[in-house]
């Protein structure tokens, strides 16, 4: 316990703490944060459907009619015509042949890799995937080649390398868009070496799916590859307001995942709330509100950075709502992030390791229900604080 202590004391020195917060309130543009009310920029909840009113209706439905609890794994006390609707609606939305339902996006990337990739294979990784697509790496025991962020030269290198002696499957692995950089994958350009070097595409779309592309397919539709992706990972927790996972894939790669991957054999399924307000979130998605949700957020996510952008702040490169604002160490991130709190702003001071060392940021996630010209105000209230902040970090210091 005294070794525990000190671990916490060493990283509140460093400015390394992390605690939770209490908020009260849907997860709306605005909300109660320890009693204040503050304006909420850092909610996934990118096109407003947690809090929608069909799908709290469609998850109340569910709950009258089929109680709270799926009872068991899938595999033990067997599935729900819920999850089975689920998946043969999301295999249509991806044109996929089939899916299989997870129960987070963290379930999700583990069980998958865990799950299809063994010892003699390679799982080619994009540096900045997710922590969940690590782990996954991990437990799959695969060699995990790592390349560096989008370099599709340098991964075409790595692969070159490796083909003389190959023996296993290979994967390339890469989220969509990156979650804390809110820029997109090549996936066209992944596309064409998956194929000349016989590799699976898998991507995890966590916050593409329903924000991205004319029908909400997610990042794959917006770059035209939909149907050259052969492992398409999405979560049903952000865009889509709920929560869960999914893999939309060949039938083949559901039926050996339902054989091998362990998040979905040891672990309760999804219960019936769950699954009526993620289909009632695929309906509204692929409707014409959704069509408009998703304009109205890249409008307002436009308002939110252009004005960031031209006071010369370095945005990662993103070009989603994801909207990161690059601030270096960790102290003064973490003091930006306190005084824009002061002023009603709640967004994240990020740092390592969800990033990595020297590139701590602030994390500004837009939902299409953001007021614009709240917008506007918070993109210069953060101007002023990062300009005034007493030592400006580029971040390149020891440290
Ligand atoms: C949030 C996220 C996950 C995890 O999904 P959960 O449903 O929250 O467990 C996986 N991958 C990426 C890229 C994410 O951003």
């Amino acid at each position: 316990m005294e070794n525990w202590r000190r671990n916490l004391e060493e990283l509140a020195r460093a400015g390394m703490l992390r605690s939770l917060r209490t908020i009260e309130g849907v997860q709306g543009p605005r909300v109660r944060l320890d009693g204040r009310e503050v304006l909420l920029l850092c909610s996934n909840n990118y096109l407003g459907l947690a809090g929608h009113p069909l799908l709290a209706r469609a998850a109340a439905a569910a709950s009258l009619d089929l109680g709270t609890g799926s009872g068991a794994s899938r595999l033990v006390s067997g599935s729900l015509a819920l999850h089975e609707e689920l998946e043969e609606r999301i295999a249509a939305f991806k044109g996929s042949e089939a899916a299989l339902v997870f129960n987070s996006g963290y379930a999700a990337n583990t069980g998958i890799l865990q799950g299809l990739a063994g010892p003699e294979d390679i799982i080619f990784s994009d540096a900045l995937n997710h922590a969940s697509i690590i782990d996954g790496c991990r437990l799959s025991r695969a060699r995990t080649l790592v390349y560096p962020h989008r370099d599709v030269d340098a991964l075409e290198t790595l692969m070159k390398r490796e083909w003389p002696q190959r023996r296993g499957r290979w994967f390339i692995v890469t989220d969509g868009v990156f979650s804390m950089d809110g820029d997109m994958a090549p996936l066209p350009a992944l596309a064409d070496l998956k194929e000349h070097y016989d590799a699976l595409l898998m991507v995890d779309d966590a916050h593409g799916t329903g924000v991205l592309g004319a029908t909400g397919r997610g990042s794959a539709e917006a770059l035209g590859c939909l149907h050259r992706i052969d492992l398409h990972m999405g979560t049903l927790g952000k865009a889509l307001g709920g929560f869960g996972a999914f893999l939309a894939a060949p039938r083949v790669v559901v039926d050996i995942l339902v054989n091998r991957s362990r998040p979905f054999i040891f672990s309760t399924s999804l219960p019936p709330a769950v699954l009526a307000a993620a289909i009632a979130a695929f309906e509204l998605v692929g409707g014409e509100e959704g069509r408009h949700r998703r304009a109205t957020l890249q409008a307002k996510r436009e308002i939110f950075a252009a004005p960031l952008r031209a006071a010369g702040l370095d945005l990662c490169g993103s070009t989603t709502q994801i909207v990161p604002i690059l601030t270096g160490s960790p102290h003064p991130t973490m003091a930006a992030a306190a005084a824009l709190l002061e002023k009603g702003i709640f967004l994240q001071g990020i740092r390592p390791p969800t990033v990595s060392e020297g590139r701590c940021r602030l994390r500004a996630t837009i939902m299409s229900d953001h007021d614009p010209q709240e917008l506007a105000q918070a993109a210069a209230t953060i101007i002023e604080v990062l300009h005034a902040s007493p030592s400006p970090d580029p971040g390149s210091g020891p440290h």
